[in-house]
Protein backbone atom coordinates (compact mmCIF):
# COMPACT_ATOMS: atom_id res chain seq x y z
CA UNK A 1 0.00 0.00 0.00
CA UNK A 2 0.90 3.27 -0.57
CA UNK A 3 1.15 6.41 2.09
CA UNK A 4 -2.13 8.41 1.80
CA UNK A 5 -0.35 11.48 0.41
CA UNK A 6 1.33 9.62 -2.64
CA UNK A 7 -2.34 8.01 -3.49
CA UNK A 8 -3.60 11.14 -3.46
CA UNK A 9 -0.58 12.20 -5.93
CA UNK A 10 -1.51 9.76 -7.93
CA UNK A 11 -4.81 10.01 -7.67
CA UNK A 12 -4.63 13.65 -8.87
CA UNK A 13 -1.82 12.73 -11.95
CA UNK A 14 -4.63 10.29 -12.82
CA UNK A 15 -7.46 13.03 -13.05
CA UNK A 16 -5.20 15.00 -14.75
CA UNK A 17 -4.70 12.44 -17.80
CA UNK A 18 -8.02 12.47 -18.22
CA UNK A 19 -8.97 16.11 -17.87
CA UNK A 20 -6.16 17.36 -19.86
CA UNK A 21 -6.36 15.96 -23.47
CA UNK A 22 -10.19 17.09 -23.58
CA UNK A 23 -9.21 20.45 -22.62
CA UNK A 24 -6.22 21.32 -25.16
CA UNK A 25 -8.31 19.30 -27.81
CA UNK A 26 -10.61 22.13 -27.19
CA UNK A 27 -8.31 25.23 -27.23
CA UNK A 28 -6.61 23.70 -30.01
CA UNK A 29 -9.71 23.42 -32.03
CA UNK A 30 -10.49 27.06 -31.34
CA UNK A 31 -10.81 29.36 -34.28
CA UNK A 32 -9.29 32.70 -33.89
CA UNK A 33 -10.44 33.46 -30.66
CA UNK A 34 -14.03 33.51 -32.14
CA UNK A 35 -16.43 30.86 -31.15
CA UNK A 36 -17.81 29.12 -34.03
CA UNK A 37 -21.26 29.28 -31.97
CA UNK A 38 -22.64 31.21 -29.88
CA UNK A 39 -25.88 29.52 -27.74
CA UNK A 40 -27.93 31.87 -25.83
CA UNK A 41 -29.89 29.68 -23.30
CA UNK A 42 -33.20 30.53 -21.57
CA UNK A 43 -35.20 28.55 -18.77
CA UNK A 44 -38.60 29.93 -19.30
CA UNK A 45 -39.20 31.12 -15.30
CA UNK A 46 -36.58 30.57 -13.72
CA UNK A 47 -35.74 32.46 -10.60
CA UNK A 48 -32.14 34.16 -10.34
CA UNK A 49 -32.26 31.82 -6.50
CA UNK A 50 -32.91 29.08 -7.71
CA UNK A 51 -29.11 27.89 -8.70
CA UNK A 52 -27.86 29.38 -5.49
CA UNK A 53 -30.81 27.20 -3.58
CA UNK A 54 -30.19 24.26 -5.14
CA UNK A 55 -26.49 24.32 -5.89
CA UNK A 56 -25.62 20.71 -3.57
CA UNK A 57 -28.00 19.32 -6.06
CA UNK A 58 -26.20 19.61 -8.72
CA UNK A 59 -24.04 16.39 -9.60
CA UNK A 60 -23.35 16.74 -12.80
CA UNK A 61 -20.03 18.45 -14.14
CA UNK A 62 -21.09 20.04 -17.34
CA UNK A 63 -25.29 21.07 -16.36
CA UNK A 64 -25.35 24.43 -13.91
CA UNK A 65 -21.66 23.72 -13.19
CA UNK A 66 -20.82 24.86 -16.58
CA UNK A 67 -21.59 28.05 -15.20
CA UNK A 68 -21.41 28.13 -11.32
CA UNK A 69 -17.58 26.36 -11.79
CA UNK A 70 -16.56 26.54 -15.05
CA UNK A 71 -17.89 29.53 -16.24
CA UNK A 72 -18.97 33.49 -15.26
CA UNK A 73 -21.60 33.22 -13.06
CA UNK A 74 -23.67 36.50 -12.18
CA UNK A 75 -26.15 35.59 -9.31
CA UNK A 76 -27.58 39.28 -8.96
CA UNK A 77 -29.37 39.59 -12.65
CA UNK A 78 -32.18 41.72 -12.55
CA UNK A 79 -34.36 42.70 -15.47
CA UNK A 80 -35.06 46.56 -15.18
CA UNK A 81 -38.52 46.85 -16.34
CA UNK A 82 -41.87 46.83 -15.24
CA UNK A 83 -43.47 43.99 -17.64
CA UNK A 84 -41.94 40.72 -16.70
CA UNK A 85 -43.61 38.13 -19.18
CA UNK A 86 -42.33 35.75 -21.55
CA UNK A 87 -42.67 38.27 -25.29
CA UNK A 88 -41.06 40.84 -23.69
CA UNK A 89 -38.48 38.50 -21.55
CA UNK A 90 -37.40 37.01 -24.83
CA UNK A 91 -37.62 39.80 -27.15
CA UNK A 92 -35.73 41.92 -24.31
CA UNK A 93 -32.48 39.07 -24.03
CA UNK A 94 -32.06 39.10 -27.92
CA UNK A 95 -32.36 42.85 -28.29
CA UNK A 96 -30.85 44.18 -25.22
CA UNK A 97 -33.45 46.64 -25.17
CA UNK A 98 -36.60 46.77 -22.87
CA UNK A 99 -39.82 47.31 -24.05
CA UNK A 100 -39.39 51.49 -24.99
CA UNK A 101 -36.98 49.50 -27.55
CA UNK A 102 -38.14 46.40 -28.79
CA UNK A 103 -42.08 47.11 -28.68
CA UNK A 104 -43.17 44.12 -27.34
CA UNK A 105 -45.16 44.64 -24.45
CA UNK A 106 -47.07 41.68 -23.32
CA UNK A 107 -47.56 37.93 -24.81
CA UNK A 108 -50.45 39.31 -26.48
CA UNK A 109 -52.89 42.92 -26.49
CA UNK A 110 -55.78 44.67 -28.60
CA UNK A 111 -55.19 45.66 -32.19
CA UNK A 112 -58.42 46.57 -33.46
CA UNK A 113 -56.77 46.97 -37.00
CA UNK A 114 -56.22 43.23 -37.16
CA UNK A 115 -58.57 41.67 -34.89
CA UNK A 116 -61.58 43.09 -33.13
CA UNK A 117 -62.79 39.59 -31.78
CA UNK A 118 -59.88 39.09 -29.78
CA UNK A 119 -56.21 40.06 -28.44
CA UNK A 120 -53.25 39.37 -31.15
CA UNK A 121 -50.60 37.47 -30.07
CA UNK A 122 -47.09 39.20 -30.22
CA UNK A 123 -45.90 36.74 -32.94
CA UNK A 124 -48.82 35.51 -35.35
CA UNK A 125 -48.91 37.41 -38.76
CA UNK A 126 -51.80 36.57 -40.68
CA UNK A 127 -49.48 37.36 -43.92
CA UNK A 128 -47.94 33.94 -43.31
CA UNK A 129 -48.83 30.12 -42.45
CA UNK A 130 -47.66 27.46 -39.92
CA UNK A 131 -45.28 24.88 -41.95
CA UNK A 132 -44.98 21.30 -40.54
CA UNK A 133 -48.78 20.51 -39.22
CA UNK A 134 -51.31 20.43 -41.80
CA UNK A 135 -49.01 17.87 -44.14
CA UNK A 136 -51.99 17.16 -46.47
CA UNK A 137 -52.33 21.17 -47.29
CA UNK A 138 -50.40 23.43 -49.84
CA UNK A 139 -47.56 25.92 -47.63
CA UNK A 140 -49.08 28.66 -48.54
CA UNK A 141 -52.53 28.94 -49.39
CA UNK A 142 -54.31 30.84 -52.03
CA UNK A 143 -57.07 33.70 -51.38
CA UNK A 144 -59.25 34.31 -49.45
CA UNK A 145 -57.22 34.87 -46.06
CA UNK A 146 -58.09 32.13 -43.14
CA UNK A 147 -60.39 33.46 -40.42
CA UNK A 148 -58.80 34.95 -37.65
CA UNK A 149 -59.19 32.13 -35.56
CA UNK A 150 -58.04 29.67 -37.98
CA UNK A 151 -54.56 27.60 -36.80
CA UNK A 152 -52.93 27.66 -39.74
CA UNK A 153 -52.34 31.34 -38.73
CA UNK A 154 -48.56 31.62 -39.40
CA UNK A 155 -45.85 33.61 -36.96
CA UNK A 156 -43.09 36.47 -37.57
CA UNK A 157 -41.30 39.03 -35.77
CA UNK A 158 -43.44 41.21 -37.30
CA UNK A 159 -43.61 43.32 -34.14
CA UNK A 160 -40.07 43.52 -32.56
CA UNK A 161 -38.92 46.53 -33.77
CA UNK A 162 -35.09 46.06 -32.96
CA UNK A 163 -32.71 43.81 -34.14
CA UNK A 164 -31.12 40.66 -32.08
CA UNK A 165 -27.60 40.24 -31.22
CA UNK A 166 -28.12 37.55 -34.13
CA UNK A 167 -29.52 39.69 -36.29
CA UNK A 168 -26.42 41.74 -36.10
CA UNK A 169 -23.94 38.46 -36.29
CA UNK A 170 -25.97 37.69 -39.93
CA UNK A 171 -25.76 41.57 -41.07
CA UNK A 172 -22.25 41.63 -40.50
CA UNK A 173 -21.39 38.28 -42.51
CA UNK A 174 -23.70 39.38 -44.97
CA UNK A 175 -26.02 36.43 -43.78
CA UNK A 176 -22.96 33.66 -44.00
CA UNK A 177 -23.71 32.59 -40.17
CA UNK A 178 -26.86 30.47 -39.28
CA UNK A 179 -28.98 32.27 -36.67
CA UNK A 180 -31.94 29.65 -35.62
CA UNK A 181 -34.26 29.76 -32.33
CA UNK A 182 -35.74 27.01 -30.61
CA UNK A 183 -38.96 26.21 -28.27
CA UNK A 184 -41.87 25.02 -27.14
CA UNK A 185 -43.61 28.54 -27.41
CA UNK A 186 -43.40 30.21 -30.97
CA UNK A 187 -42.58 33.59 -28.90
CA UNK A 188 -40.16 32.62 -26.87
CA UNK A 189 -38.37 30.64 -30.21
CA UNK A 190 -38.91 33.86 -32.74
CA UNK A 191 -38.45 36.84 -30.15
CA UNK A 192 -35.07 35.76 -29.17
CA UNK A 193 -33.52 34.90 -32.41
CA UNK A 194 -34.99 37.79 -34.48
CA UNK A 195 -35.80 39.07 -38.06
CA UNK A 196 -33.02 37.53 -39.83
CA UNK A 197 -33.13 33.84 -38.75
CA UNK A 198 -32.85 31.53 -40.89
CA UNK A 199 -35.31 29.41 -38.76
CA UNK A 200 -37.55 29.69 -35.39
CA UNK A 201 -38.98 26.19 -34.43
CA UNK A 202 -41.73 25.72 -31.89
CA UNK A 203 -44.57 23.09 -31.22
CA UNK A 204 -47.88 22.19 -32.60
CA UNK A 205 -49.40 22.46 -29.02
CA UNK A 206 -51.64 19.07 -29.56
CA UNK A 207 -48.69 16.64 -31.15
CA UNK A 208 -45.92 18.18 -29.95
CA UNK A 209 -44.51 18.14 -33.54
CA UNK A 210 -42.15 21.06 -34.19
CA UNK A 211 -43.34 23.56 -36.51
CA UNK A 212 -42.15 26.73 -38.10
CA UNK A 213 -43.55 29.43 -40.38
CA UNK A 214 -43.96 30.52 -44.00
CA UNK A 215 -42.05 33.59 -43.15
CA UNK A 216 -39.12 31.22 -42.95
CA UNK A 217 -39.53 29.19 -44.93
CA UNK A 218 -42.22 26.83 -47.04
CA UNK A 219 -41.13 23.60 -46.25
CA UNK A 220 -39.36 21.83 -43.02
CA UNK A 221 -36.18 21.03 -43.39
CA UNK A 222 -36.02 17.10 -43.75
CA UNK A 223 -33.86 16.44 -40.44
CA UNK A 224 -37.11 18.42 -38.85
CA UNK A 225 -39.65 16.17 -40.52
CA UNK A 226 -37.22 12.66 -39.43
CA UNK A 227 -37.48 14.06 -36.01
CA UNK A 228 -41.00 14.99 -36.07
CA UNK A 229 -41.55 11.15 -37.83
CA UNK A 230 -39.55 9.36 -35.93
CA UNK A 231 -39.41 7.93 -31.94
CA UNK A 232 -38.80 11.39 -30.36
CA UNK A 233 -42.89 12.31 -29.62
CA UNK A 234 -43.64 9.08 -28.06
CA UNK A 235 -40.46 8.61 -25.89
CA UNK A 236 -41.60 11.77 -24.58
CA UNK A 237 -45.10 10.98 -24.13
CA UNK A 238 -44.19 8.46 -22.38
CA UNK A 239 -41.49 9.52 -20.28
CA UNK A 240 -44.45 12.29 -18.69
CA UNK A 241 -46.07 9.36 -17.72
CA UNK A 242 -48.59 9.20 -20.11
CA UNK A 243 -49.96 6.06 -22.56
CA UNK A 244 -51.18 9.32 -25.59
CA UNK A 245 -52.27 12.74 -25.56
CA UNK A 246 -53.55 15.24 -27.90
CA UNK A 247 -52.47 18.20 -25.25
CA UNK A 248 -48.69 17.66 -25.78
CA UNK A 249 -47.92 21.34 -24.90
CA UNK A 250 -50.23 21.43 -21.95
CA UNK A 251 -49.67 17.89 -20.09
CA UNK A 252 -45.83 16.80 -21.78
CA UNK A 253 -45.08 20.45 -21.39
CA UNK A 254 -44.58 20.74 -17.88
CA UNK A 255 -43.01 17.96 -17.01
CA UNK A 256 -39.00 17.74 -17.12
CA UNK A 257 -39.66 15.29 -20.36
CA UNK A 258 -39.88 18.64 -22.27
CA UNK A 259 -36.98 19.76 -21.27
CA UNK A 260 -34.72 16.80 -23.00
CA UNK A 261 -37.39 16.75 -25.74
CA UNK A 262 -36.45 20.33 -27.03
CA UNK A 263 -32.65 19.67 -26.68
CA UNK A 264 -32.42 16.71 -28.32
CA UNK A 265 -34.41 18.68 -31.11
CA UNK A 266 -31.91 21.03 -30.65
CA UNK A 267 -29.03 18.30 -31.40
CA UNK A 268 -30.83 17.64 -34.49
CA UNK A 269 -30.93 21.13 -35.83
CA UNK A 270 -27.24 21.17 -34.78
CA UNK A 271 -26.72 18.27 -37.07
CA UNK A 272 -28.57 19.25 -39.67
CA UNK A 273 -27.73 22.52 -40.56
CA UNK A 274 -24.27 21.98 -39.37
CA UNK A 275 -23.83 24.65 -37.01
CA UNK A 276 -20.60 25.76 -35.40
CA UNK A 277 -19.07 24.05 -38.21
CA UNK A 278 -17.16 26.92 -40.42
CA UNK A 279 -15.12 29.88 -39.81
CA UNK A 280 -17.61 32.31 -38.63
CA UNK A 281 -20.04 32.36 -35.47
CA UNK A 282 -23.71 31.02 -36.17
CA UNK A 283 -25.89 31.49 -33.21
CA UNK A 284 -28.52 29.85 -31.76
CA UNK A 285 -31.12 30.94 -29.30
CA UNK A 286 -32.89 27.84 -27.01
CA UNK A 287 -35.64 28.81 -24.79
CA UNK A 288 -36.49 25.55 -22.46
CA UNK A 289 -40.57 25.89 -21.90
CA UNK A 290 -41.35 23.10 -19.60
CA UNK A 291 -40.24 25.13 -16.14
CA UNK A 292 -42.87 28.21 -16.90
CA UNK A 293 -45.52 25.62 -18.25
CA UNK A 294 -45.21 23.65 -14.92
CA UNK A 295 -43.83 26.51 -12.40
CA UNK A 296 -47.22 28.40 -12.69
CA UNK A 297 -49.29 25.25 -11.31
CA UNK A 298 -46.07 24.36 -8.94
CA UNK A 299 -45.16 27.43 -7.29
CA UNK A 300 -41.06 28.34 -6.78
CA UNK A 301 -41.05 26.53 -3.30
CA UNK A 302 -42.62 23.35 -4.20
CA UNK A 303 -40.74 19.76 -4.40
CA UNK A 304 -41.62 19.11 -7.61
CA UNK A 305 -40.15 22.21 -8.76
CA UNK A 306 -37.21 21.45 -6.93
CA UNK A 307 -37.02 17.81 -9.37
CA UNK A 308 -37.75 19.98 -12.64
CA UNK A 309 -34.49 21.83 -11.68
CA UNK A 310 -32.31 19.25 -10.65
CA UNK A 311 -33.58 16.98 -14.17
CA UNK A 312 -32.91 20.34 -15.98
CA UNK A 313 -29.41 19.93 -14.32
CA UNK A 314 -28.81 16.58 -16.10
CA UNK A 315 -30.09 16.99 -19.39
CA UNK A 316 -28.02 20.47 -19.81
CA UNK A 317 -24.94 18.36 -18.95
CA UNK A 318 -26.05 16.18 -21.69
CA UNK A 319 -26.43 18.53 -24.01
CA UNK A 320 -23.40 20.70 -23.16
CA UNK A 321 -21.24 17.43 -23.50
CA UNK A 322 -22.40 16.39 -26.96
CA UNK A 323 -21.49 20.20 -28.14
CA UNK A 324 -17.82 19.10 -26.47
CA UNK A 325 -17.36 16.45 -28.82
CA UNK A 326 -19.93 18.13 -31.50
CA UNK A 327 -17.42 21.22 -31.92
CA UNK A 328 -15.71 21.49 -28.85
CA UNK A 329 -16.42 23.32 -26.17
CA UNK A 330 -13.65 25.56 -26.46
CA UNK A 331 -15.25 26.78 -29.85
CA UNK A 332 -18.49 27.36 -28.19
CA UNK A 333 -20.01 30.58 -26.18
CA UNK A 334 -23.03 30.28 -23.82
CA UNK A 335 -25.04 32.42 -22.15
CA UNK A 336 -27.65 31.10 -19.61
CA UNK A 337 -30.69 33.25 -18.61
CA UNK A 338 -33.99 33.71 -18.00
CA UNK A 339 -37.15 35.78 -19.67
CA UNK A 340 -38.34 36.18 -15.52
CA UNK A 341 -38.58 35.07 -12.61
CA UNK A 342 -41.82 34.21 -10.37
CA UNK A 343 -43.74 35.19 -7.08
CA UNK A 344 -44.18 32.99 -4.19
CA UNK A 345 -47.68 31.18 -3.91
CA UNK A 346 -49.92 34.17 -2.28
CA UNK A 347 -51.08 31.74 0.54
CA UNK A 348 -47.01 30.84 1.15
CA UNK A 349 -46.28 34.04 1.64
CA UNK A 350 -49.00 35.16 3.43
CA UNK A 351 -48.05 32.45 6.37
CA UNK A 352 -44.93 33.56 7.05
CA UNK A 353 -46.47 37.40 7.51
CA UNK A 354 -45.79 38.69 3.50
CA UNK A 355 -48.87 41.22 3.05
CA UNK A 356 -49.35 38.76 -0.25
CA UNK A 357 -52.82 38.75 -1.80
CA UNK A 358 -54.66 38.08 -4.72
CA UNK A 359 -56.36 40.63 -6.71
CA UNK A 360 -59.90 39.65 -8.55
CA UNK A 361 -59.49 41.95 -11.34
CA UNK A 362 -63.30 41.28 -12.82
CA UNK A 363 -64.46 42.95 -9.20
CA UNK A 364 -61.88 45.40 -9.56
CA UNK A 365 -62.80 46.74 -13.02
CA UNK A 366 -66.49 46.48 -12.43
CA UNK A 367 -65.80 48.84 -9.88
CA UNK A 368 -64.17 50.63 -11.53
CA UNK A 369 -66.82 50.66 -14.29
CA UNK A 370 -69.86 51.60 -12.08
CA UNK A 371 -67.82 54.91 -11.12
CA UNK A 372 -67.23 56.05 -14.98
CA UNK A 373 -71.18 55.12 -15.89
CA UNK A 374 -72.23 57.64 -13.27
CA UNK A 375 -70.03 59.90 -14.43
CA UNK A 376 -69.74 59.37 -18.20
CA UNK A 377 -73.23 57.52 -18.80
CA UNK A 378 -76.14 57.50 -15.83
CA UNK A 379 -78.22 54.96 -15.82
CA UNK A 380 -76.20 53.06 -18.11
CA UNK A 381 -74.28 49.58 -17.85
CA UNK A 382 -70.82 50.85 -20.57
CA UNK A 383 -67.79 48.15 -20.41
CA UNK A 384 -65.09 50.50 -20.32
CA UNK A 385 -62.34 48.02 -20.50
CA UNK A 386 -61.41 45.37 -23.39
CA UNK A 387 -63.28 41.98 -22.47
CA UNK A 388 -59.63 40.29 -22.00
CA UNK A 389 -57.51 41.80 -19.02
CA UNK A 390 -53.59 41.35 -17.87
CA UNK A 391 -51.72 43.26 -15.40
CA UNK A 392 -49.61 45.47 -15.85
CA UNK A 393 -51.77 47.19 -18.53
CA UNK A 394 -55.44 47.20 -18.39
CA UNK A 395 -56.48 47.73 -21.88
CA UNK A 396 -59.39 50.71 -22.60
CA UNK A 397 -62.28 50.02 -24.72
CA UNK A 398 -61.97 53.49 -26.74
CA UNK A 399 -65.17 53.05 -28.57
CA UNK A 400 -66.80 53.27 -25.30
CA UNK A 401 -66.40 56.86 -24.00
CA UNK A 402 -67.15 58.07 -27.11
CA UNK A 403 -66.39 62.05 -27.18
CA UNK A 404 -63.53 61.67 -24.50
CA UNK A 405 -60.36 62.32 -25.19
CA UNK A 406 -57.57 59.55 -24.69
CA UNK A 407 -56.00 61.26 -21.78
CA UNK A 408 -58.96 62.35 -20.15
CA UNK A 409 -60.72 58.71 -20.28
CA UNK A 410 -57.64 57.42 -18.68
CA UNK A 411 -57.14 59.80 -15.99
CA UNK A 412 -60.91 59.16 -15.23
CA UNK A 413 -59.30 55.17 -15.21
CA UNK A 414 -57.20 56.26 -12.37
CA UNK A 415 -59.13 58.61 -10.57
CA UNK A 416 -61.65 55.76 -9.86
CA UNK A 417 -58.94 53.30 -8.97
CA UNK A 418 -59.02 54.01 -5.18
CA UNK A 419 -62.50 53.76 -4.63
CA UNK A 420 -62.75 50.30 -6.72
CA UNK A 421 -60.06 48.57 -4.13
CA UNK A 422 -61.26 49.95 -1.20
CA UNK A 423 -64.64 47.95 -2.53
CA UNK A 424 -62.48 44.25 -3.10
CA UNK A 425 -60.98 44.53 0.61
CA UNK A 426 -62.42 43.32 4.23
CA UNK A 427 -63.43 47.03 5.95
CA UNK A 428 -60.20 47.99 7.67
CA UNK A 429 -59.31 46.69 11.47
CA UNK A 430 -59.72 48.30 14.08
CA UNK A 431 -62.27 51.25 13.37
CA UNK A 432 -60.49 54.10 15.61
CA UNK A 433 -62.69 55.33 18.66
CA UNK A 434 -65.81 52.73 17.87
CA UNK A 435 -63.52 49.31 17.98
CA UNK A 436 -65.41 47.12 19.89
CA UNK A 437 -62.65 45.14 22.94
CA UNK A 438 -63.17 42.02 20.75
CA UNK A 439 -62.14 43.57 17.64
CA UNK A 440 -59.24 45.39 19.40
CA UNK A 441 -58.10 42.20 20.98
CA UNK A 442 -58.02 39.98 17.80
CA UNK A 443 -55.93 43.34 15.99
CA UNK A 444 -53.18 42.62 18.46
CA UNK A 445 -53.51 39.04 18.75
CA UNK A 446 -52.97 38.08 14.87
CA UNK A 447 -52.18 39.11 11.79
CA UNK A 448 -55.08 39.40 9.74
CA UNK A 449 -54.87 38.89 5.94
CA UNK A 450 -53.60 41.61 3.44
CA UNK A 451 -56.17 43.59 1.69
CA UNK A 452 -55.30 43.93 -2.06
CA UNK A 453 -53.54 47.33 -2.75
CA UNK A 454 -52.60 49.46 -5.87
CA UNK A 455 -48.62 50.73 -5.44
CA UNK A 456 -49.05 52.61 -8.75
CA UNK A 457 -50.83 53.85 -12.01
CA UNK A 458 -50.12 55.44 -14.85
CA UNK A 459 -51.68 56.37 -17.92
CA UNK A 460 -50.66 55.60 -21.28
CA UNK A 461 -50.64 59.19 -22.23
CA UNK A 462 -48.29 59.90 -19.32
CA UNK A 463 -45.90 57.14 -19.78
CA UNK A 464 -45.67 57.92 -24.03
CA UNK A 465 -44.83 61.96 -22.69
CA UNK A 466 -42.17 60.28 -20.05
CA UNK A 467 -44.10 61.17 -17.16
CA UNK A 468 -42.50 58.77 -14.89
CA UNK A 469 -41.03 59.41 -10.93
CA UNK A 470 -37.17 60.31 -11.30
CA UNK A 471 -36.57 57.60 -8.79
CA UNK A 472 -35.26 53.77 -10.00
CA UNK A 473 -38.86 52.58 -10.08
CA UNK A 474 -39.86 55.34 -12.55
CA UNK A 475 -36.82 54.21 -14.89
CA UNK A 476 -38.43 50.61 -14.15
CA UNK A 477 -41.64 52.07 -15.59
CA UNK A 478 -40.20 54.07 -18.52
CA UNK A 479 -38.78 50.91 -19.86
CA UNK A 480 -42.26 49.35 -19.67
CA UNK A 481 -43.61 52.14 -22.45
CA UNK A 482 -45.46 50.00 -25.28
CA UNK A 483 -47.17 51.65 -28.30
CA UNK A 484 -49.30 48.41 -28.93
CA UNK A 485 -52.48 48.00 -27.28
CA UNK A 486 -54.58 50.99 -27.74
CA UNK A 487 -55.69 53.40 -24.74
CA UNK A 488 -54.54 51.65 -21.42
CA UNK A 489 -54.10 52.18 -18.04
CA UNK A 490 -50.53 50.76 -16.24
CA UNK A 491 -51.90 49.58 -13.20
CA UNK A 492 -49.38 47.85 -10.61
CA UNK A 493 -50.52 46.16 -7.31
CA UNK A 494 -48.66 45.94 -4.04
CA UNK A 495 -45.48 43.69 -3.91
CA UNK A 496 -46.67 39.78 -3.53
CA UNK A 497 -50.12 40.56 -4.60
CA UNK A 498 -51.52 39.37 -8.10
CA UNK A 499 -54.52 39.00 -9.98
CA UNK A 500 -56.98 36.17 -9.38
CA UNK A 501 -55.94 33.29 -11.40
CA UNK A 502 -58.18 29.91 -12.49
CA UNK A 503 -55.91 26.72 -11.81
CA UNK A 504 -52.55 28.64 -11.63
CA UNK A 505 -51.43 29.50 -8.36
CA UNK A 506 -48.83 31.80 -9.29
CA UNK A 507 -47.69 33.92 -11.95
CA UNK A 508 -45.16 36.63 -12.73
CA UNK A 509 -45.94 40.11 -14.69
CA UNK A 510 -44.44 42.93 -11.71
CA UNK A 511 -41.59 45.72 -11.39
CA UNK A 512 -40.83 44.11 -8.21
CA UNK A 513 -37.74 41.47 -7.16
CA UNK A 514 -38.95 38.44 -7.21
CA UNK A 515 -40.24 38.83 -11.25
CA UNK A 516 -37.18 40.65 -12.11
CA UNK A 517 -34.10 38.23 -10.48
CA UNK A 518 -32.97 35.87 -13.02
CA UNK A 519 -29.63 33.73 -13.65
CA UNK A 520 -27.04 34.98 -15.58
CA UNK A 521 -24.02 32.49 -16.32
CA UNK A 522 -21.49 32.48 -19.10
CA UNK A 523 -19.37 30.21 -20.52
CA UNK A 524 -16.42 30.80 -22.99
CA UNK A 525 -12.58 30.99 -23.73
CA UNK A 526 -13.16 34.74 -23.56
CA UNK A 527 -14.80 34.49 -19.94
CA UNK A 528 -13.36 34.79 -16.47
CA UNK A 529 -14.30 31.79 -14.42
CA UNK A 530 -16.12 33.10 -11.13
CA UNK A 531 -18.72 34.37 -8.92
CA UNK A 532 -19.77 37.98 -10.15
CA UNK A 533 -21.58 39.94 -7.54
CA UNK A 534 -22.01 42.74 -9.93
CA UNK A 535 -25.83 44.37 -10.15
CA UNK A 536 -26.17 43.23 -14.13
CA UNK A 537 -28.67 43.08 -16.31
CA UNK A 538 -30.25 40.30 -19.18
CA UNK A 539 -30.00 42.99 -21.38
CA UNK A 540 -25.97 42.81 -21.06
CA UNK A 541 -25.72 39.56 -23.11
CA UNK A 542 -26.34 41.38 -26.71
CA UNK A 543 -24.11 43.82 -25.63
CA UNK A 544 -21.24 41.54 -24.21
CA UNK A 545 -21.40 39.11 -27.01
CA UNK A 546 -21.31 42.03 -29.80
CA UNK A 547 -18.21 43.34 -28.11
CA UNK A 548 -16.25 39.77 -28.26
CA UNK A 549 -17.47 39.08 -31.60
CA UNK A 550 -16.56 42.45 -32.48
CA UNK A 551 -20.20 43.05 -34.53
CA UNK A 552 -22.13 46.11 -33.89
CA UNK A 553 -24.88 45.97 -30.81
CA UNK A 554 -28.54 45.44 -31.65
CA UNK A 555 -30.40 48.51 -32.64
CA UNK A 556 -32.11 49.71 -29.63
CA UNK A 557 -29.09 48.31 -27.13
CA UNK A 558 -28.82 49.58 -23.92
CA UNK A 559 -26.83 47.00 -22.11
CA UNK A 560 -23.18 47.25 -20.47
CA UNK A 561 -20.35 45.16 -21.65
CA UNK A 562 -19.28 43.06 -18.87
CA UNK A 563 -15.62 43.70 -18.97
CA UNK A 564 -15.18 42.71 -15.32
CA UNK A 565 -15.63 39.00 -16.64
CA UNK A 566 -13.95 39.11 -20.07
CA UNK A 567 -10.31 38.40 -20.36
CA UNK A 568 -7.56 41.32 -21.49
CA UNK A 569 -7.48 41.30 -25.44
CA UNK A 570 -4.82 38.70 -26.41
CA UNK A 571 -3.40 40.98 -28.58
CA UNK A 572 -2.39 43.56 -25.36
CA UNK A 573 -4.65 45.88 -27.10
CA UNK A 574 -6.31 45.74 -23.88
CA UNK A 575 -10.23 45.92 -23.29
CA UNK A 576 -10.06 46.92 -19.70
ZN1 LIG B 1 -45.32 32.22 -17.37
Amino acid sequence: MYPVRMRKLIAALFSLLFVLPGSILARAQAYNATPKLAVILVIDQFRGDYLDRYRDDFQTANGFNLFLKKGAYFNSCYFDYANTKTAPGHATIGTGAYTDGHSIGSNEWWDLSRNTDRVISSVEDERYRVVGTFDDLPALLPPPAPKPSDPRIGSSPINLKATTIGDEVRLATQGRAKLYGISLKDRAAILPSGQTANGAFWIDNATGRFVTSTYYMAKLPDWATKFNKGPRIAQAVKEAGLEETTQFFALVGRTPAANSYELDFARALIEGEGMGQRDVTDVLTVSLSANDIGGHQLGPDSDAQREMVVGLDRDLDGFFSYLDKKIGLGNVMIALTADHGVAPIPATAAKLGVAAARLDLEAFTAAIDATLNARFSPGKKVEYFMPTLELPYLALNAKAFGSVSEKDAEEAVIAAIPGAIRKLGAPPLPPNNSATLEAARKYQESRVDADPSIYFTRSRVDLADGKVPDTEFGRRVAHSYTDHGGWYVMVVPTAYQMEYLNSNQTTHFSPWSYDRHVPLGFFGEEFVPGLYRELVAPVDIAATFASILGVNAPSASVGRILTEALRPSPTGTGTH
